[in-house]
């Protein structure tokens, strides 16, 4: 084991339990509280839970589950605010289908239906919102889904950009499936579905706020056929999945090394980025495991399954570059270590602040 001398370099007073909740201690909400990151934490932790939390709540999953009449549901809701609603590989309908199947298929749930609630700003034109329902009814059917209830409300222009979107969706727990946030095992291999960063990129890059071009395409996709090929082949191996959405990678390591107490050690130079996401990552200051995907997931591997299940994920179509980038370590508790690969080691911490608001 190669990396016993990295796990004694990390020094005592750093390790965080994991049974500490966050507290919130802001008077107001900032953008910050929307990034995924440290801020999204206190206000789930320090606000939301103490009113309204329950067992289920509490796992921080990416979908409740309830048995109804033998049969196990997965539940998960969700909304999109993404600016601009278009943008190259994507647009905000086709976002919300995805985003919302993805949080089911990342639970180990066949996704089998949605709802959708539109909030429309007076003034947005028909025909942006023809193609927004129309890029709605393309990915449902991509991803095997129907909606099957929706609402639509109107507020005063200047109130709403364009439109957001609100989603529920409702799947069924794979039988194949025993997932947990709290599963993360020392020696499980941590799997990623495909290069990290492309959708926030394309985004930043969308907005034409920077004088910077790059061919950058979202990289947004329903990602079931994943979720089943990981589960086809590593059955109860496959110990935990995750869609890499805000706060990318990093922020989705660090919140499920805390729900499992456990360690993950992240090798950066397995971690895969296209070029032109690197460079642009690069240029402005901004490391790819911290932007948001769409749709790529981490998966956690018993060893003995790991080579099978990366094999399989690499039969599904758009995840023929995925990688092993790591592995669970049994500490330090609660926390995320890079290798850099020149023998240099730190914390992959939770972003404290928001890089890259409004990206889904
Ligand atoms: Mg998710």
């Amino acid at each position: 084991m190669g990396h016993d001398d990295g796990r004694r370099r990390v020094p005592e007073m750093l390790r965080a339990p994991g049974a500490v909740r966050a507290r919130l201690h802001d008077e107001h909400i900032t953008m910050a509280h929307g990034a995924g990151g440290r801020s999204s934490q206190a206000l789930i932790e320090g606000l939301l839970l103490p009113a309204i939390g329950n067992e289920t709540l509490e796992r921080l999953a990416d979908a409740g589950t309830l048995e109804l009449g033998g049969a196990e549901l997965a539940v998960t809701t969700d909304s999109f605010v993404v600016r601009p609603l278009r943008f190259p590989g994507g647009s905000i309908g086709e976002l919300a289908v995805n985003g919302t199947v993805n949080d089911l298929a990342v639970s180990g749930a066949l996704p089998l239906a949605l709802t959708l609630s539109l909030v429309l700003e007076e003034g947005l034109s028909a025909e942006s919102l023809r193609a927004e329902a129309e890029a709605v009814g393309r990915a449902a059917a991509r991803a095997g889904v129907e909606v099957i209830a929706g609402d639509t409300k109107v507020v005063e222009h200047g109130r709403a950009d364009g439109m957001y979107i609100c989603t529920t969706g409702i799947g069924a727990v794979d039988p194949r499936s025993d997932l947990s946030t709290a599963a993360l095992t020392a020696g499980d291999r941590v799997l990623v579905s495909g290069p990290v960063g492309a959708h926030g990129m394309a985004i930043m890059l969308a907005r034409g706020e920077f004088e910077l071009e790059a061919p950058i395409v979202s990289d947004t996709a329903t990602l079931w056929p994943a979720a089943d090929a990981l589960l086809g082949a590593a059955g109860t191996d496959l110990h935990c999945m995750r869609d890499a959405t805000r706060g990318g990678v990093a922020s989705a390591l660090n919140e499920l090394a805390r729900a499992s107490d456990v360690g993950v050690l992240v090798r950066e130079t397995d971690v895969p980025v296209e070029p032109a996401v690197a460079a642009a990552a690069e240029l402005l200051g901004i490391d790819p495991l911290y932007v948001a995907n769409e749709g790529r997931l981490v998966a956690f591997v018993a060893p003995g399954s790991s080579r099978a299940a990366l094999a399989a994920l690499r039969e599904v179509a758009g995840c023929e570059q995925a990688c092993e980038i790591g592995e669970v370590l049994g500490e330090p508790s609660g926390m995320v270590l890079i290798d850099t690969g020149f023998g240099g080691q730190r914390v992959l911490d939770l972003l404290a602040g928001d890089p890259l608001p409004r990206i889904c």
